[in-house]
């Protein structure tokens, strides 16, 4: 008996290290930065006033104003540690909240919009726009997640493909899009129908309606631009064929792990298609990072970050776009030639 227990007890041990091991390497291994230092922009300084300024919060949290209107996409500040993720339960945290919108220096919301449903994107969105007085626009799953939080009705938007949605200056767009081909998406069911309350287990979010993002805006002088937020790396074949944008913020999450084709066909789906002169890359940073920490590339096997980076700006320099990367609260303006 005593000696069935030391076994069992070595192989408690064994296995537990082995997973912690398992975990740190698929999970929470880095890509190296430092290839890709020069291409880190902060253009904060250089905004005029009514010019569009795009600051950036991780993952594809960013805040996209021109001074009179702001609107955020995602607003997903918490950013829970891997082991609430994997074993337990997660929950918006109002505290990194308000500290997140406090260095984005912004009280007040017009939209916040989730790309989709999954709680790296749509779990703090309500409680932004309860805090901001936004309106929460998305899919059906984020509607969902809005009441769950208990956002009211007048403030959530469903909002459906192709329809225009205007704040100021800024006109909104949402094409139908698919997630990333990655491994927990399948785990995940598609859409909820109940509203979601959290507490709630992070695989509880659904993938939902993924969007392609496009926003315009026009200045005092009617000069109009615009940019598209495609949030994961997922497309439909030609529904951007018709669009085209002065910037891309470009989402390649998992996208260094796809196969060559898949990558090509993501690049001319969104970047080709749309025409962009500047692409940013978001999605690229281990969102299991607290914000207060500098970001950080997540580069295990689920998500090659150096691979999918060298081949975007392979594609670029050939298409001569320039790419521009941005740090946790760094400001870009996509519309500036
Ligand atoms: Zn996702």
């Amino acid at each position: 008996m005593h000696r069935f227990l030391k076994i069992t007890l070595i192989l408690f041990v064994f296995l537990t290290i082995a997973g912690v091991g398992l975990i740190r390497f698929v999970l929470l291994a880095h890509a190296d930065l430092k290839p890709y230092e020069h291409l880190f922009v902060d253009q904060a300084d250089q905004a005029v006033p009514g010019e569009v300024r795009v600051t950036y919060a991780g993952v594809s949290t960013m805040l996209i104003s021109d001074g009179t209107t702001n609107l955020m996409v995602d607003g997903f500040f918490t950013r829970p540690d891997i082991l609430h993720v994997m074993f337990d339960k997660v929950s918006p945290n109002d505290r990194v909240i308000d500290r997140g919108l406090e260095r984005l220096g912004v009280a007040e919301l017009d939209a916040i919009f989730p790309v989709h449903a999954h709680y790296d994107h749509a779990m703090d969105t309500p409680i932004v726009a309860a805090k901001t007085g936004a309106k929460m626009l998305g899919g059906k799953s984020a509607a969902m997640i809005a009441r769950g939080a208990g956002l009211p009705e007048e403030q959530i938007v469903v909002v459906a493909q192709g329809e225009v949605h205007r704040f100021g200056a800024f006109d909104i767009r949402f094409i139908e899009s698919v997630h990333a081909p990655v491994a927990t998406q399948n785990a995940m069911q598609p859409d909820i129908h109940e509203p979601l309350t959290p507490p709630a287990k992070a695989f509880a979010y659904p993938t939902g309606q993924a969007w392609a993002i496009v926003i315009g805006h026009t200045d005092q002088d009617g000069m109009r631009h615009q940019m598209l937020v495609q949030g994961s790396a997922g497309f439909v074949e030609g529904a951007l064929d018709d669009e085209n944008v002065d910037a891309v913020f470009l989402g390649i999450g998992g996208l260094g792990s796809q196969p060559p084709l898949y990558q090509m066909n993501y690049w001319n789906e969104t970047v080709s298609a749309t025409d962009p002169q500047k692409v940013y890359p978001i999605h690229w940073d281990d969102f299991f990072i607290r914000l207060s920490e500098p970001l950080k590339a997540s580069g295990g096997p689920l998500n090659k970050f150096s691979d999918g980076m060298d081949f975007l700006l392979a594609e670029a320099e050939a298409e001569g776009r320039t790419v521009h990367m941005m740090k946790a609260f760094a400001t870009v303006l996509p519309f500036r030639q």
